[in-house]
């Protein structure tokens, strides 16, 4: 038997291979790059590149490939082959460390918004030296960041890297005030558990709406659905085993820390769990896991759908990004301690947090913001569009008796100091922890939980990272300058705590009364991503992520256009499928039934005594009428689809791609659902929910 110690982390270029591989000098080299984040020099870099070759090549790679995240949110890889000429025809195997710490890259079909003139179509990536590299397929792959020659960030990674910069600086400028002078960096740690649908590939190939969108835009309700629950952590099929097994072996290979899977609330719908990582590696790692999904499936005869919401009426599906801070120590700062300065320092972080994402609710909002989750958040299904925080009573409870100076718990006589006083204990794990909430505090860590399946986390940790590193900077300021710490410290926490409650909801997220209170409160209930997007220009919003250097005032402008863009074309993408499908599939299906009910109903009345030919007639009847809506809202959705090329600002482009097109799609989908009810399972052109959910 295998064991997975032998295997795992094989396929990569890790710390005990460069340990093995790299002289000595090389090795600490290297690892003061990576940990401290130097710049490498060329001597050095030349030996990295030839010893991770020889690595590669002996394990069968002939490529390699800076690996990197275009705004498309899918990786992206370019292979160029080791070899290179030698004497007598011969090729030798060839990298250089100018190869692999800067590859250049033809940049002009990547979406950019603007930021490359297209006469200037060449960026250059730059390795990530904190990823490791890895062997996928025969190809060495190199973590890199995407740029341009101007040094405008192409990609997710590079404003995620500087954002866990901004948020290094400003805490240990805080943990500095607390006497702290050993930790020397910080990172931000992240847990992304992804959920996905397995479904039968024969079935997919036959719906055009899952080839072209990744999700059903037609699909009348199964008599069952997901309501008896029967699906949760419920018994593993054995080909959905199969598959688990495998994928874990292609991740483990990877050096990917997958963990736990399970099955999920709707049928064919399950979760993968991996161990946590610091943000790039976990975000890096993320990725790879979403395409080896895929390519695993495959191999399976499934298909992996991460679209955010593939079946109408069935749970969709989620990416819960589960986000702390820790020291190079090995201290987690949510970590609640023992001692009064643990306890103040985790208050003090929790705090920040509170604030950051009070101050940044639309920043949080945005960063999970697409046409995808559109259809998820707020469907009673998914923590609703508009952002709070749960953090259970216990800590409530701590939070206000620190604010309004009264006695915590009944035990307690005296008032809580912070920085004084050790907190009362609360439990840690409760079991009835609130998964309406979408964005919790789970013990040591948060959960955020409003990212759709589909989406790289490093969107939602930049927007973290930098909104919580503004709040420290306050903080920092603040503090640096007070006479008497410990007072300054806990007047500070009371005034966070009275101006930020507001965003801490530890009731149920799904309750309609909780929208309406809310809005009494004064959040933001942004509930598609038109409406969200343009927060992201904000004043503020731009002010904070310059003044911490994560993005310029252009790379902002131009990712707002980007989204825009792939929202509007996603949408109409969609459109065009449906209008084919009912024209080319649905219609005529409809009929060819119609004929078979019209002759049988012919039938029947010719016979002498005229038999009852009720069923047809009534189904006819209903068929036609339904059909005519059907046959009027594809004319609808043509005219919305073409009305788009007349409209040439992104941002209107959006609202309408919203407010018609989404609305003639629903109408037509209506009339087809209904049809799909009353034509024979043979006369309908594709596969059924009930083919699709419980084909596997
Ligand atoms: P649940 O499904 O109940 O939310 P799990 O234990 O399945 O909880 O998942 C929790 C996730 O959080 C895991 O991916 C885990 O590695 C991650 N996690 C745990 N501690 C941290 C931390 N300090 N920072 C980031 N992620 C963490
Ligand atoms: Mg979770």
């Amino acid at each position: 038997m295998k064991l997975i110690s032998d295997y795992f982390g094989c396929m990569v270029f890790d710390d005990a291979v460069m340990k093995e591989r790299l002289s000595e000098e090389t090795y600490a080299s290297l690892k003061r790059t990576i940990e401290h984040g130097r710049s490498l020099n060329l001597s050095v870099a030349n030996a990295v590149a030839s010893a991770m070759k020889d690595w590669a090549v002996s394990l069968g790679a002939t490529h390699y490939t800076h690996w990197f995240q275009p705004m498309t949110g899918i990786t992206a890889e370019k292979h160029d082959s080791f070899i290179s000429p030698a004497e007598k025809g011969k090729v030798i195997m060839e990298f250089s460390g100018k190869e692999l710490v800067k590859g250049e890259s033809d940049a002009s079909s990547f979406p950019s918004g603007g930021l490359r003139a297209t006469f200037e179509a060449r960026g250059y990536t730059a390795w990530d030296a904190t990823s490791y590299a890895f062997i996928k397929d025969g190809v060495l792959c190199i973590p890199t960041a995407f740029c341009s020659y101007g040094g405008e960030a192409l990609d997710k990674k590079t404003p995620l890297l500087r954002s866990m910069e901004a948020l290094n600086r400003q805490t240990l400028r805080v943990l500095k005030l607390f006497g702290n002078e050993e930790v020397t960096s910080v990172k931000t740690t992240a847990g992304p558990e992804q959920e996905y649908f397995l479904i039968d590939k024969d079935l997919f190939t036959q719906r055009k709406d899952l080839v072209y969108t990744g999700r059903t835009l037609f699909g009348a309700k199964p008599p069952k659905g997901q309501e008896l629950e029967d699906h949760y952590y419920g018994v593993i099929k054995p080909r959905v085993q199969a598959f688990m097994k495998d994928l874990d072996e292609e991740l483990w290979k990877l050096g990917v820390l997958a963990k736990t899977e399970h099955n999920e609330v709707a049928p064919a719908q399950h979760e993968l769990a991996p161990i946590f990582a610091t943000t790039n590696i976990a975000a890096d790692h993320n990725q790879l896991t979403m395409e080896i999904m895929q390519k695993v499936a495959k191999k399976h005869d499934l298909v992996c759908l991460l679209h955010e919401k593939p079946f109408e009426g069935v749970n969709g599906s989620g990416k819960h990004n589960n986000w702390s801070i820790s020291t190079n120590t090995g201290m987690n700062l949510l970590e609640p301690g023992d001692t009064p300065c643990e306890n103040a320092h985790f208050l003090l972080f929790l705090c920040a947090v509170i604030k950051a994402v009070d101050d940044y609710q639309d920043l949080l909002r945005v960063s999970v913001a697409s046409a995808g989750n559109d259809h998820r958040l707020g469907a009673h299904e998914a923590p609703p569009a508009i952002v709070s925080i749960f953090l259970g009573t216990e800590l409530t409870e701590i939070l206000e008796s620190i604010e309004n100076d009264t006695p915590y718990g009944a035990k307690e006589k005296e008032l809580l100091r912070v920085g004084v006083h050790t907190l009362p204990k609360f439990p840690k794990d409760t079991t009835d922890r609130n998964r309406t909430s979408p964005f919790a505090f789970t013990g040591n860590k948060f959960e955020f939980r409003m990212l759709g399946s589909s989406a790289s986390i490093s969107d939602t940790n930049t927007v973290l990272n930098t909104a919580v590193a503004e709040v420290l900077k306050q903080f920092a300021d603040e503090l640096e300058t007070a006479d008497d710490f410990e007072t300054a410290l806990h007047s500070l926490i009371k005034r966070v705590v009275s101006k930020h409650k507001r965003i801490i909801f530890n009731g149920n997220g799904y309750d309609d009364a909780w929208t309406a209170e809310a809005e009494k409160r004064g959040l933001l209930n942004l509930k598609t991503t038109p409406d969200a997007l343009p927060h992201f220009i904000a004043e503020k919003n731009v002010k904070l992520f310059t003044s911490h250097k994560v993005y310029t005032e252009k790379e902002m402008y131009s990712r707002y256009e980007i989204l825009l863009e792939s929202y509007c074309k996603l949408i109409t993408i969609e459109g065009r499928t449906m209008a084919d499908m009912a024209r080319q599939e649905i219609l005529p299906a409809v009929s060819e039934y119609g004929k078979l009910l019209a002759d049988t109903m012919l039938a029947k009345k010719s016979v002498c005594d005229g038999l009852d030919n009720s069923y047809e007639r009534e189904t006819l009847s209903e068929l036609s009428a339904l059909q005519a809506k059907a046959f009027a809202s594809v004319k609808a959705l043509e005219e919305a689809l073409s009305a788009c090329k007349q409209i040439d600002n992104v941002t209107a482009l959006s609202k309408h791609c919203k407010d018609n097109v989404l609305r003639t799609m629903r109408s037509l989908r209506d009339a087809a659902d209904g049809l799909e009810r009353i034509v024979s399972v043979d006369y309908w052109p594709f596969p059924t929910y009930g083919d699709l959910l419980f084909g596997v």
